[in-house]
């Protein structure tokens, strides 16, 4: 008979909750599968985009984790795990009700902590110490929404107001979701009629625009390349919105967003309306040895994100040429029963090159690790520690030089009259070695505007919804 193993899972993001199907699925029964995590129900975030212009409510947006860990004899912890100790196997997380320490112990380890939003690294950002917005989570997309309800209230009146959405952080990331509410918010007060009476504008951190951190995409069209440059180009001057790359947001205070450019210029922007992503930062928690003394270096980077089986610490051209430097199998390389996966990982660098202003400021994207990214990461890892559970090696491997990226911007979520502006990256991480001329290969990246990409997008709200619920044929969706 074989012995009992215990697996924990921290987090029920893209990436935790798609492991804990897989992993309950295959040894829940068997083994002893814990999921420790914050919330108690799972949070579908693309779609908060919606919510923060009032045209979905929270409950679609979320379901409750319990019962399907029911089904998929999954235990499961409402708390944050703040300490683990590698070398004895345990972990102690605060109960999230009592704040009580609870000890876990554990063969396999999961880190899908996804990020901590840093918005403490922009004096002024944010919605809750700050004067910005976020659709980050629940809270502040229905904050958002409520304060975007305001404006619009005012512009029913005849009143002007000035929207600035994009990055609030020289190293932001996560672009495509900034975009996704741009358009959202052009296409909403189309609706609404009310649009002339709003000026919107992009912000961001980006080289250029349709950079997305993942260094722009070009696409074979016909005899043509085109590039994410000109067609994001075109889906701006279209719905007029006014747009500035190459910025590094470094302060907000009372109605204007104070900014560094690439040039070291510094400028400022007003706002009646901000929505601002900021940086991210690894959910930080603490590794001990048997000692307790903090090896928290030895296991994540500076900023928190757990190191795994990439290259580190390679200048961006090298980087660049050697796509074998991204992780393959997310294993600690000093705990190897220890994974992570989505964004709690530490990518090798970034996608897009790092830049800086003269005074040193960081122009630097960093790399998005999108749903469908920590979703296939999470399913990787579960059938890697699958193979643990039953004495063998880590068999699964993908790199996301390997990986496509589907960046799906809708307009409305209307199936009628919605559209999308629809990116097709195959792979996100550019390879040069086996695509030399553009990183990617040209004939399935795609770019294209149009109604079907709406309907693609409420197609992943519903698929992705029922997958991640473990209802029936969920692994026969793709992540
Ligand atoms: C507005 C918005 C729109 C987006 N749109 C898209 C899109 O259209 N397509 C796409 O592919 N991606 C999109 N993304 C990106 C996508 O949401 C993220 O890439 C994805 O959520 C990352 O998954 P994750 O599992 O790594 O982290 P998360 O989803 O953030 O999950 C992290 C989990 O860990 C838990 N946790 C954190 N710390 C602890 C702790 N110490 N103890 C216990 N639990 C903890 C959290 O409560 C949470 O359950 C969007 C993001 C935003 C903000």
């Amino acid at each position: 008979m074989s012995q009992t193993k215990k697996v924990i899972i921290i987090g029920s993001g893209f990436a935790g909750q798609t492991a804990a199907l897989y992993l309950g699925d295959a040894l829940g029964k068997d083994h002893e599968v814990t999921v420790i995590t914050r919330t108690t129900e799972f949070i579908f975030i693309p779609s908060l985009v919606w919510v923060g212009i009032d045209r979905m409510s929270l409950d679609k947006v979320q379901f409750p984790l319990a019962p399907v860990y029911e089904k998929f004899n999954v235990h499961n912890f409402h708390g944050q795990v703040t300490d683990i100790y590698p070398d004895d196997g345990y972990l102690t997380a605060l109960d999230e009700t009592t704040k009580a320490p609870k000890k876990f112990e554990y063969d396999y380890l999961l880190n899908a902590t996804g990020p901590k939003l840093n918005f403490a690294g922009t004096p002024g950002l944010g919605p809750d110490a700050g004067l910005s917005q976020s659709i980050c989570t629940p809270h502040h997309a229905t904050r958002s929404r409520d304060t975007y309800l305001e404006s619009v209230e005012r512009m029913k009146k005849g009143e002007k107001q000035h929207f600035v959405i994009g990055t609030g952080h020289g190293t932001a990331t996560c672009q495509g979701a900034a975009f996704e509410y741009i358009t959202n918010i052009h296409k909403d007060l189309e609706r609404r009629g009310i649009r002339d009476k709003a000026s919107i504008k992009w912000l961001s951190n980006e080289p250029a625009l349709g950079d997305f951190g993942i260094d722009g995409v070009s696409v074979a069209q016909g005899k043509n390349i085109r590039t994410s440059e000109e067609f994001i180009t075109t889906v701006f001057e279209d719905y007029d919105i006014d747009w500035q790359v190459k910025t590094a947001v470094k302060a907000l205070e009372g109605n204007s967003i104070y900014y560094e450019t690439l040039e070291g210029n510094e400028g400022d922007e007003s706002f009646d309306f901000s929505m601002l992503i900021p940086q991210f930062l690894a959910n930080g928690m603490k590794y001990h040895d048997k000692n307790g003394e903090d090896i928290t270096s030895k296991l994540a980077n500076p900023g928190g994100f757990v190191l795994v089986d990439a290259v580190y610490g390679k200048p961006y051209d090298e980087l660049k040429a050697n796509p074998e430097y991204w992780p393959a199998t997310y294993q600690s390389p000093a705990y190897p029963n220890i994974y992570a996966a989505g964004i709690a990982f530490a990518p090798p660098g970034p996608i897009s090159r790092p830049q800086a202003t003269p005074n040193g400021t960081p122009m630097a994207p960093a790399p998005p690790r999108t749903g469908m990214v920590s979703g296939v990461i999470g399913r990787l890892v579960a059938k890697n520690i699958i193979d643990n559970v039953k004495g063998h090696e880590a068999s699964h491997s993908e790199r996301m030089t390997e990986m496509y990226a589907a960046c799906i911007a809708s307009m409305g979520d209307s199936i009628w009259d919605g559209s999308a502006a629809v990116i097709i990256a195959h792979p996100i991480v550019p390879d040069w070695k086996k695509y030399p001329i553009s990183g990617r290969d040209m004939f399935v990246s795609n770019m294209e505007m149009g109604l079907s990409g709406a309907w693609m997008k409420r197609m992943i709200h519903t698929t992705f919804s029922h997958k991640l619920r473990g209802r029936f044929g969920w692994s026969l969706i793709p992540e």
